[in-house]
């Protein structure tokens, strides 16, 4: 039994893409697998999906795009990865709902609400938010951070490139180390880049821990935090 009852994953547009493949099928079913092993442990899992394998505002901005048409496109591009998972997941049999922060018609998905996604989620379903928090300026973190409240989540797992939170990034400094826990003073104060200050700000006002873990170097690694074996890097008050 796990200690967690309900947990939002924020999983990174890059999460699912290769050099070669925007979506890779192969990372998405891996995907799929990780979210089936805690659905096992009857834990309730909501997602908030990232966008930034297809677009992201700021870099569209600095090639001279409007920043808000820019972010438009980097919210509708987590639609897209959103669909990609719920079609993935529905192939296996897991039954899931796309949420969206702004309206999109044509039986596409609907739109946030945090009862009918509470509702969903008791029910079984896995419910995925996409366009992050529905405004422009704004990162996926925070819309997960947001989401996470919304539906009353435990915690907010959020899925990386490496272990966990370090005193420097370990890939150009090989003395760094790891933290195994921060305070959101902490992580706002050192500015550590791992979500953005709205994120921790929301997540300290609202009393939400926040765990960074790598999920795709070892696909049990979520499944064993679910199981109470510490890892990766918790954030909390
Ligand atoms: N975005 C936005 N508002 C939000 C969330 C996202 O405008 O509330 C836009 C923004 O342009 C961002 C893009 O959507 O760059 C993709 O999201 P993000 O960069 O957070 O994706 P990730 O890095 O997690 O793949």
């Amino acid at each position: 039994m796990s200690k967690y009852k309900r947990i939002l994953l924020k999983l990174s547009g890059e999460a699912l893409a290769t050099n070669s493949n925007t979506i890779d099928p192969d990372t998405l079913n891996q995907v799929v697998n990780i979210i089936k092993s805690a659905l096992a442990k009857k834990v309730e899992v909501g997602i908030v999906v990232g966008g930034g394998n297809i677009f992201r505002g700021a870099a569209l901005a600095e090639v001279g795009m409007n920043r808000v048409t820019g972010d438009h496109m980097g919210m509708l591009a987590t639609v897209i990865n959103a669909l990609a998972i719920s079609d993935a997941c529905k192939r296996v049999g897991i039954d899931a709902l796309v949420m969206s922060g702004f309206p999109i018609g044509g039986g596409v998905c609907d739109p946030v609400d945090h009862n009918k996604a509470k509702q969903a989620l008791t029910e079984g379903k896995v419910v995925i938010f996409s366009a992050g928090t529905g405004s422009p300026c704004f990162t996926t973190d925070t819309g997960a951070v947001l989401r996470g409240i919304e539906i009353q989540a435990d915690i907010v797992f959020k899925a990386t490139k490496v272990d966990g939170v370090y005193t420097a990034d370990p890939t150009k400094d090989p003395s760094a180390t790891r933290y195994k826990t921060l305070s959101f003073n902490e992580a706002i104060e050192k500015n550590l880049q791992i979500m953005d200050t709205a994120a921790f700000a929301l997540c300290r006002e609202h009393n939400l821990d926040i765990c960074v873990f790598s999920m795709l170097e070892n696909p049990n690694t979520l499944s064993d935090i679910l199981d109470g074996k510490p890892s990766g890097t918790i954030v909390s008050q």
